[in-house]
Protein backbone atom coordinates (compact mmCIF):
# COMPACT_ATOMS: atom_id res chain seq x y z
CA UNK A 1 0.00 0.00 0.00
CA UNK A 2 1.31 3.21 -0.59
CA UNK A 3 -0.38 6.38 1.17
CA UNK A 4 1.02 9.97 0.36
CA UNK A 5 0.83 13.17 3.03
CA UNK A 6 2.14 15.86 3.09
CA UNK A 7 2.94 17.61 6.33
CA UNK A 8 4.45 20.84 4.34
CA UNK A 9 2.54 24.33 4.65
CA UNK A 10 -0.08 25.00 1.66
CA UNK A 11 1.96 27.43 -0.08
CA UNK A 12 -1.47 28.73 -1.79
CA UNK A 13 -2.38 30.29 1.50
CA UNK A 14 -1.56 32.84 2.97
CA UNK A 15 -2.31 35.85 5.57
CA UNK A 16 -2.72 38.35 2.65
CA UNK A 17 -5.33 36.63 1.32
CA UNK A 18 -7.23 35.83 4.83
CA UNK A 19 -9.32 37.43 7.13
CA UNK A 20 -7.87 36.61 10.42
CA UNK A 21 -10.09 33.24 10.78
CA UNK A 22 -7.90 32.00 13.08
CA UNK A 23 -8.03 35.56 15.27
CA UNK A 24 -11.77 33.99 16.24
CA UNK A 25 -10.87 30.46 17.44
CA UNK A 26 -11.00 31.08 21.41
CA UNK A 27 -6.91 30.99 22.43
CA UNK A 28 -5.23 29.76 25.69
CA UNK A 29 -2.95 31.56 27.96
CA UNK A 30 -0.69 29.08 28.64
CA UNK A 31 2.42 31.04 29.12
CA UNK A 32 3.37 34.45 29.91
CA UNK A 33 4.54 36.01 26.49
CA UNK A 34 3.27 39.59 28.17
CA UNK A 35 -0.48 40.14 26.81
CA UNK A 36 -1.57 43.69 28.01
CA UNK A 37 -4.32 42.53 31.28
CA UNK A 38 -6.97 44.33 28.99
CA UNK A 39 -6.82 41.40 26.37
CA UNK A 40 -6.77 38.86 28.71
CA UNK A 41 -10.85 36.87 30.01
CA UNK A 42 -11.66 33.77 31.17
CA UNK A 43 -13.87 30.70 29.43
CA UNK A 44 -16.38 28.76 30.78
CA UNK A 45 -14.01 26.93 32.69
CA UNK A 46 -11.66 30.02 34.49
CA UNK A 47 -9.22 29.09 32.05
CA UNK A 48 -7.44 32.60 30.95
CA UNK A 49 -8.48 33.18 27.13
CA UNK A 50 -7.65 35.95 24.96
CA UNK A 51 -11.10 38.41 24.71
CA UNK A 52 -13.29 38.35 21.45
CA UNK A 53 -15.37 40.95 21.03
CA UNK A 54 -19.22 40.54 19.35
CA UNK A 55 -17.89 40.33 16.63
CA UNK A 56 -16.07 37.05 16.99
CA UNK A 57 -12.83 38.42 16.32
CA UNK A 58 -9.79 38.71 19.35
CA UNK A 59 -10.37 41.77 21.13
CA UNK A 60 -6.41 42.31 20.42
CA UNK A 61 -6.55 42.62 16.22
CA UNK A 62 -7.07 45.66 14.65
CA UNK A 63 -10.13 46.02 12.61
CA UNK A 64 -8.81 48.19 10.18
CA UNK A 65 -5.56 46.08 9.31
CA UNK A 66 -6.99 42.78 10.18
CA UNK A 67 -3.41 42.29 12.15
CA UNK A 68 -2.15 42.01 15.07
CA UNK A 69 -2.31 44.29 17.06
CA UNK A 70 0.34 42.81 20.11
CA UNK A 71 1.81 40.61 17.76
CA UNK A 72 5.43 40.33 20.10
CA UNK A 73 3.73 40.06 22.48
CA UNK A 74 0.80 37.44 21.07
CA UNK A 75 -0.19 34.21 23.18
CA UNK A 76 2.08 30.75 22.32
CA UNK A 77 -1.03 29.52 20.91
CA UNK A 78 -1.03 32.40 18.07
CA UNK A 79 3.17 31.77 17.62
CA UNK A 80 2.25 28.06 16.48
CA UNK A 81 -0.21 28.33 14.52
CA UNK A 82 1.51 28.12 11.01
CA UNK A 83 -0.04 29.31 7.99
CA UNK A 84 -1.11 27.00 5.20
CA UNK A 85 -1.08 24.04 8.09
CA UNK A 86 -4.05 21.79 8.38
CA UNK A 87 -5.65 23.75 11.18
CA UNK A 88 -5.37 27.04 8.97
CA UNK A 89 -6.85 25.77 5.90
CA UNK A 90 -9.89 24.27 8.12
CA UNK A 91 -10.50 28.11 9.78
CA UNK A 92 -10.53 29.58 6.39
CA UNK A 93 -13.23 27.12 4.95
CA UNK A 94 -15.26 26.89 8.13
CA UNK A 95 -15.38 31.35 8.02
CA UNK A 96 -14.57 31.64 3.81
CA UNK A 97 -15.68 29.03 2.51
CA UNK A 98 -12.37 28.51 0.73
CA UNK A 99 -11.57 25.26 0.09
CA UNK A 100 -7.57 24.48 -0.78
S1 LIG B 1 -2.75 31.61 9.70
FE1 LIG B 1 -4.28 30.86 8.25
S2 LIG B 1 -6.28 31.23 9.20
FE2 LIG B 1 -4.74 32.51 10.25
S3 LIG B 1 -4.80 34.49 9.19
FE3 LIG B 1 -3.17 33.29 8.25
S4 LIG B 1 -4.16 32.27 6.51
FE4 LIG B 1 -5.79 32.98 7.87
S1 LIG C 1 -3.37 37.67 20.02
FE1 LIG C 1 -3.04 38.45 17.97
S2 LIG C 1 -2.56 36.63 16.71
FE2 LIG C 1 -3.50 35.93 18.62
S3 LIG C 1 -5.68 35.70 18.19
FE3 LIG C 1 -5.35 37.76 19.03
S4 LIG C 1 -5.06 39.10 17.27
FE4 LIG C 1 -4.78 36.98 16.57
Amino acid sequence: MNIEYSVLPDPQISCANCEACCCRLEVRLLTDTGVPHRYIGENAHQIEVMKRLDDGWCAALDRNTLMCSIYANRPLVCREFEMGSYECKVEREDILGIKA
